[in-house]
């Protein structure tokens, strides 16, 4: 008998947490991948009511809530004038859920997956836990993803694409032209396009555009959450949108694994979805503001950085050694290439943190950068 199996020792814990550990207690942590702002009080009320009259306590449909579906699609029609059956979606623990129920039930072993290098630690992973073949694409200069770099890695072991925008790590926003030859990639080369949303409201310049509208055939599946949006990654609350012939097999991946999204966690969602959504126009204007501060900060320290249009990340280029200095320092960010081998020479910076804090760690990594020089 071997010991593991070998999908899971291709994995490694997430190089981000090693940064965390490597930093002081009074450090100020420019690490963090989840927006510093309390859910919505309506969002909870909406578990805690269902939690108190009993409604939370037993399982749920496999893929959810009747509810929480039509809030859902409810959600696609108000923001892009999509029309989507509630019964073509699943309410997963998160988008995390999702991107693994929807590579498990596409992917076959050895297949490919393409993702953006830099880009969110999980595609590779996940890939690997599908058995798959990561096959990891560079970006271009302004770090979005090219889609003819995405159409010349095809070939005919690739089970799929992932695009992501805004993205995590680079903050990048893909425009509504990509997009369209996005969709157009994954419906002539017959290969899945895995649209990752969960940053979709967190948009400054410009809008954000699903392929999902492009696409001719059903060869587009999209994700969100309600993770960062509402700042809910606690509650572990994402869905999946796709054709109902998709759904269906990877609501098997779902329903064994997983039974159903904790019902607490759909009832506070259907609440967040359905209720008002000033928090969230208030939180993206906070960011926005932060953007505008980290983008000047880095720029007079010296260092380049493309303008990020959304989430809440800036990837500026660095210099040998300036993590380590940064760090030292008292400033925790992210190594650029925790995020794939493209990422080496960069890091990623959240401001997902308060504004002071982010005034005193700019200047530090204003020092920090000098001294490096
Ligand atoms: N996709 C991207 C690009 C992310 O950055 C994250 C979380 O950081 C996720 C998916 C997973 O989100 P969730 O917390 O909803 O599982």
């Amino acid at each position: 008998m071997t010991d593991f199996a070998d999908r899971v020792e291709q994995v490694s814990i997430s190089g981000i947490r090693k940064v965390f550990e490597a930093a002081g207690e009074d450090a100020i942590n420019l690490g963090l991948g989840q927006p510093d702002f309390p859910t919505p009080a309506h969002a909870r009320r909406g578990a805690i009511e269902a939690i108190e009259s009993g409604r939370a306590d037993a399982y749920t449909s496999n893929k959810g809530t009747r509810q929480l579906r039509e809030a859902i699609a409810a959600k696609y029609d108000r923001d892009y004038g999509l029309e989507i059956d509630p019964n073509d979606v699943i309410a997963t623990a998160g988008g995390s859920e999702a991107l693994h129920i929807t590579l498990q039930a596409h992917v076959d072993p050895g297949e490919e997956v393409i993702f953006p290098d830099p880009g969110f630690v999980s595609y590779d992973a996940l890939t690997h836990i599908a058995d798959g073949t990561p096959k990891p694409v560079g970006l271009r200069d302004d770090l979005t993803l090219d889609p003819a770099t995405v159409e010349a890695a095809i070939t005919d072991e690739t089970a799929a694409f992932v695009v992501n925008s805004p993205a995590n790590p680079t903050g990048a926003v893909q425009s509504e032209d990509d997009m369209r030859e996005f969709a157009r990639i994954a419906d002539e080369h017959d290969v899945l396009c895995i649209s990752d949303e969960v940053y979709e409201h967190i948009v400054f310049d410009g809008e954000h555009h699903s392929p999902l509208k492009f696409a001719e055939t059903d060869n587009v599946v999209t994700i969100s959450a309600c993770s960062k949006t509402y700042s809910m990654t606690g509650w572990r609350l994402g869905w999946v949108v796709a054709s109902n012939r998709r759904i269906e097999r990877m609501l098997r991946v779902h329903q064994y694994g997983q039974a159903c999204a904790s019902a607490p966690a759909q009832y506070a969602a259907e609440a967040a979805l359905t209720g008002p959504q000033e928090p969230v126009q208030e939180m993206v204007e906070t960011f926005e503001q932060r953007r505008d501060l980290v983008l000047d900060g880095l720029t007079d320290a010296g260092l380049e950085v493309p303008t990020p249009e959304g989430a809440f990340y800036a990837m500026p280029k660095v210099p040998e050694g300036w993590c380590e200095e940064v760090l030292d320092r008292g400033v925790v960010v992210v190594p650029g290439d925790a995020f794939g081998a493209n990422g080496a020479g960069y890091a990623r910076l959240s401001y997902a943190t308060g504004t002071e804090e982010l005034k005193e760690a700019l200047e530090i990594i204003d020092d920090a950068t000098r001294a490096v020089r």
